[in-house]
């Protein structure tokens, strides 16, 4: 009896280490967050704070973090406060014949 009480023993023995391995594998790399550079500031962030865009035409994907694309929309939109689009119609003559 003894001899079926160790094939049942053994590979449950087997089966708990097992488990506990790999559950201890799993809340090892849980923690760990996948961190991308920004392709501005060069600072990491975690990848659900990036934009990912495809820039150029080689297939690179960049990242661009928050702050770096609140900055880009500050400085277009002084660009485009600076170059009035009224200002260049003034500046047309009415010279009639
Ligand atoms: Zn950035």
């Amino acid at each position: 009896m003894l001899f079926y009480f160790f094939i049942f023993l053994i590979p449950l023995a087997i089966w708990i280490i097992l488990h506990l391995v790999s559950k201890r594998e799993g809340e090892e790399s849980a923690p760990k967050v996948l961190l991308e550079e920004c392709a501005l500031c060069h600072e990491e962030f975690p990848m659900d704070e990036l934009l990912e865009k495809e820039v150029g035409g080689y297939n690179r994907v960049y990242c661009f973090c928050g702050g770096c694309i609140e900055q880009l929309y500050r400085e277009y939109q002084a660009e485009i406060g600076q170059s009035d689009p009224k200002r260049e119609r003034t500046g047309k003559s009415t010279d009639g014949p």
